[in-house]
């Protein structure tokens, strides 16, 4: 299978080389030129199968330049019980006709390390197969989540260096700790002064900056990214939605072949935007609801075919999808259009310049049909944390809470009662301090302190704190360098240790 970029149908090119680039030369996103298909017994049997082997099933029909034992020893390797405990997914009963996936057992307590632990071992081989001697330098913008991530799956894999930018005024506590202790000889961590989007177009326009790509050539370094703009991302997310079907129809809690709902909290469009391509693929979704927070673009843009990123940017309890402008949808457009580049192109380059696009009534017709946009405020979520608890003794972290709350006002509007799954991103105690105001026991922590917040979330819910958040408290703080967003490609040469 070959891939092609979301501006232009020209060049195709193996997967090897999506995911070692990471982003098209022309600016836009790789997507594969077919999508394959599972039948509803292979979507089945993935419940009786250890994920790993779920993952290299799903893996091996988009990389297909890989071996098929590549890619299974790929997935072992990143998907171990010492990385994940027992099971890397857990489908959650929580209510009636929903449930909670939970995709936050991985090592940073948040979903994106369902990618990142895989992507690495993806990404060297990758580079082996371009017979390429040099190494890569891995670029993350992050609101929070994918930079220790990224930190955690690239830490120390030899010819690798990772760079992170986040935005210092901008992430938890715990996730602001979690980057700043990260240990790795190839490992670099940058505060922003700005917000996510200012982190984000900053490492864009790195990707742009042909002059900086020779330079680092001339040193023997590429340039690769690990946001959901890399293909390498978005691949192993949609495992993740046939397992929870499968699981789900082994609880006998939907028939074989029943049409479900998805409800996904978002930010950049990465995670339900793989559910998507999991529905192209034969799942039986009926719809997916778009979950924001008061960040709530793609809330307008499903309501009205208009996308206007010029507002402001909220800070929220849900850090991780502070986001103004969803890259993915790019992919998302893409396909619904019929692979249209030039359209998809044009908009993009209005976007960039005014801020603004506008698709045609009938795709955004079509996009409507399929997903429903809802967002959520501040008080509603943290309410949301608060009932799902008093009702079922189950314990939401604010991006979760959001998703759950947007599907409560979905199907109050649709009437709709198909059975449902919240994908849950992140663990409460990575936001323990918002959790507890949803519990109404924000006295417990009122000093800063994110440990305190933790062991009283604990004691309020019985929760067991995980390693990962006691073991923070013990770090050493190894980065503190904060910079201007103009300073990024000086703190890239710097850390490169590339001076002239
Ligand atoms: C990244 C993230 C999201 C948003 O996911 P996208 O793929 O960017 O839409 C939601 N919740 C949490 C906890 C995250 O880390």
């Amino acid at each position: 299978m070959l891939f092609v970029s979301t501006r232009s149908k020209d060049n195709p090119i193996s997967s090897a080389h999506a995911i070692k680039e990471g982003l098209a030369p022309d600016g836009g996103l790789y997507v594969p030129q077919s999508f394959p298909t599972l039948t509803m017994d292979e979507i089945l049997s993935m419940h009786r199968q250890p994920y790993a082997v779920c993952a290299a099933s799903v893996l091996r029909r988009y990389l297909t330049d890989y071996r098929p034992e590549e890619l299974a020893a790929c997935a072992t390797a990143a998907y171990t019980e010492e990385k994940f405990g027992q099971q890397p997914v857990v489908l959650q009963k929580v209510a009636d006709r929903t449930d909670v996936l939970e995709l936050w057992h991985g090592p940073t307590m948040a979903f994106k390390d369902m990618a990142l632990q895989i992507l690495p071992h993806l990404m060297t081989r990758a580079q082996a197969k371009a017979g390429e001697e040099g190494r890569i330098v891995i670029l993350a913008a992050t609101s929070g989540d994918t930079g220790k991530a990224a930190l955690e799956g690239f830490a120390d894999v030899p010819g690798t260096e990772v760079i992170v930018f986040y935005p210092e005024e901008g992430v938890s506590a715990i996730q602001k700790l979690q980057m700043t202790t990260q240990e790795g000889e190839n490992t670099a961590v940058f505060g922003i002064q700005g917000n996510f989007d200012d982190a984000q177009r900053g490492v864009k326009e790195i990707f742009h900056d042909r002059e900086l790509a020779e330079r680092l050539r001339g040193h023997g370094w590429s340039l690769s990214s690990a946001n959901s703009i890399n293909w390498g991302r978005l691949v192993p997310q949609i495992v993740y939605y046939f397992r929870a079907y499968a699981d789900a129809v082994a609880a006998e809690r939907i028939q074989p072949g029943e049409s479900v709902l998805f409800c996904v909290p978002t930010g950049n469009f990465g995670d339900i935007l793989a559910g998507y391509y999991a529905r192209k693929m034969g799942l039986p979704v009926k719809r997916f609801i778009c979950a924001s927070n008061a960040n709530n673009v793609l809330t307008d843009f499903i309501n009205t075919g208009r996308y206007d990123r010029n507002r402001t940017l909220h800070k929220t309890i849900s850090p991780s999808m502070d986001i103004l402008v969803s890259s993915n949808l790019e992919r998302l457009l893409y396909d619904m259009t019929g692979g249209k580049g030039s359209l998809v192109a044009g908009w993009m380059e209005q976007l960039n310049t005014t801020g603004v696009y506008e698709v045609p009534t009938d795709l955004g017709d079509d996009i409507r049909y399929l997903f429903q946009g809802f967002w959520v405020d501040e008080q509603e979520t943290k309410d949301t944390i608060g009932t799902v608890f008093n009702d079922y003794g189950y314990v939401l972290d604010p991006h979760t809470a959001v998703a759950w709350h947007a599907l409560e006002k979905y199907r109050l509007l649709s009437s709709d009662e198909a059975y449902a799954i919240v994908l849950s991103t992140a663990s409460p105690y990575k936001f323990s301090q918002s959790v507890l105001e949803g519990l109404n026991k924000a006295d417990l922590a009122r000093n800063d302190d994110p440990f305190a917040a933790a062991q009283a979330l604990h004691d309020v819910t019985g929760l067991p704190v995980p390693p990962q958040v006691a073991g923070l408290r013990e770090a050493e703080i190894l980065h503190q360098d904060v910079i201007d967003p103009g300073q990024m490609t000086a703190a890239i040469l710097d850390t490169l240790e590339i001076r002239c």
